[in-house]
């Protein structure tokens, strides 16, 4: 199990660089865009506006495989006001095939019955309301 404080993980919270604002228009596209850095390919994901491994801060748009495995996962029972609603829900840290560690909650109509450690995931845009886009695991 793990624990970082995952109730604090908000739908828009990553995107408040204005650099990477695009992001939350290329989901409403149904399109999972990551951020690759000019000096040195390394490609992130969520989007990040400079590079932590060059220090780089030249980025462009590259579309993200939302193909992966589940590295691990935890039932989330608590959630902060406003969310209340939202629980229970699983949040699951997902090893991309192109190498991008993400945390992101499993799609509603995934039991925890159904999910284990190394099992194959998609990561995949998702819709919450007219306004709230983010993106889930799915189970591929
Ligand atoms: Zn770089």
């Amino acid at each position: 199990m793990i624990s970082m404080g995952f109730e604090k993980f908000g739908f828009v919270s990553y995107v408040s660089q204005a650099k990477i604002g695009e992001f939350t228009e290329y989901l409403k596209k149904n399109q999972l865009m990551g951020t690759k850095c000019k000096k040195c390919e390394k490609v992130y994901f969520p989007p990040r506006g400079d590079c932590i491994s060059c220090l780089g801060d030249e980025v462009e748009w590259v579309e993200i495989n939302g193909d992966g495995k589940l590295v691990t996962y935890t039932e989330v029972n608590f959630a902060p006001t406003g969310f209340q609603e939202d629980v229970p829900y699983i949040l699951a840290l997902g090893l991309l095939n192109s190498g991008q560690q993400v945390f992101a909650r499993f799609s509603k109509d995934v039991s925890l019955e159904q999910v284990k450690s190394g099992m194959a995931v998609q990561l995949v845009p998702c819709q919450i309301d007219e306004d709230r886009v983010t993106y889930e695991f799915q189970i591929p």
